[in-house]
């Protein structure tokens, strides 16, 4: 016999192992939009009077973050931001996700384009030294645009789709490799550190890559199918498959592994390594640890010396 929701008693679907739950569709929704709720005010990401720019790549985390958002605070001023990178046969399929999940939402929104406001594309980079591992300027370049545009735009919150299987990945990463002020900054919300650096927050930190697909599959969400051609086979998938097979075994391994960190050893970190003051870019005049940013370096990279 197929097993019950626990909620409602209609016929399950999906069996959450770490929670030993088994929910209907119409139950998990509920119990997502609760998850994130309760993420959202356990720290405190957004108070009365927040602009919240939520930045959506049109992947199911980020769109299902935004109906999530959209949902459960109706009165919060909202506003979505879609980066089109410009790499061959993904991004404009991002893009037109992006812009039919606004639509649908009636969501205000704004898209950058690499190639069109810079001149440039992901595509680029692959005649760089990066060429091996594009995910590193691409992650530098999305992080310092949001950042600049939601400060530009006078946010106050910037909200990204980070989701558990994102943040225990890192985590373990970083520890591996003893990266110890990247583990400071790995956090449900980042305060500001600059007056030009807006605080960010990630509201789908408690919920997994599975709930997320679940949840945007379940309300219909338009949300992209491709593959970045640029990521396949890249560290952080294969890292995310080892963690998945361990918590195969350990029940709840994600779980406790970035709960005990944000609880018992974050708070310790903190206090032992206070993070170097940023100075401003002589480039671009962004927040920034070195003299000219990490952003502006890279551009120089593709665009060659001026
Ligand atoms: P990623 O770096 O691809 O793991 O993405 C992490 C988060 O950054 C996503 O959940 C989004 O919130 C945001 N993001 C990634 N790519 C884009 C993009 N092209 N446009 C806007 N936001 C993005
Ligand atoms: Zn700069």
């Amino acid at each position: 016999m197929a097993p019950r929701c626990n909620h409602c008693g209609a016929s399950a679907e999906i069996y959450l192992d770490y929670a030993r739950l088994n929910l209907c569709p119409a139950c998990f929704k509920k119990f997502f939009e609760k998850k994130v709720k309760s993420t959202v005010s356990k720290y405190g990401m957004i108070k009365p009077g927040d602009k919240v720019l939520v930045a959506a790549s049109g992947g199911k985390d980020s769109s299902a973050l935004l109906f999530a958002l959209k949902q459960l605070y109706p009165d919060v001023e909202l506003k979505a931001l879609h980066i089109n990178l410009g790499i061959f046969g993904y991004s404009d399929e991002c893009e037109q996700k992006f812009r039919e999940l606004v639509e649908d939402l009636g969501v205000d929104f704004v898209v950058f384009d690499l190639r069109e406001e810079l001149g440039i594309s992901m595509d680029d980079f692959r005649r760089t030294v990066y060429r091996r591992r594009l995910c590193s300027p691409c992650g530098t370049i999305k992080r310092y645009l949001m950042n600049k545009l939601a400060y530009e735009g006078g946010f106050t919150k910037l909200a990204t789709g980070h989701n558990l299987d994102d943040v225990a990945e890192v985590l373990l990463n970083n520890y591996l490799h003893g990266k110890v002020e990247q583990l400071v900054r790995l956090k449900p919300v980042l305060p500001s550190i600059h007056p030009k650096s807006v605080a960010k927050i990630k509201p789908l930190w408690e919920t997994t890559e599975m709930e997320d697909l679940l949840y945007a599959s379940y309300q219909g969400i338009p949300f992209r199918t491709v593959e970045c051609p640029l990521s396949a086979g890249t560290r952080s998938l294969r890292w995310k498959r080892l963690i998945n097979d361990v918590a195969g075994k350990v029940r709840g391994f994600k779980h406790t592994f970035v709960k005990s960190h944000v609880n018992k050893v974050l708070p310790l970190l903190e206090r032992s390594t206070p993070l170097p003051p940023l100075v401003e870019c002589k480039s671009c005049g962004m927040p920034s640890s070195s003299e000219t940013c990490a952003f502006c370096r890279r551009i120089q990279l593709v665009r060659g010396p001026a």
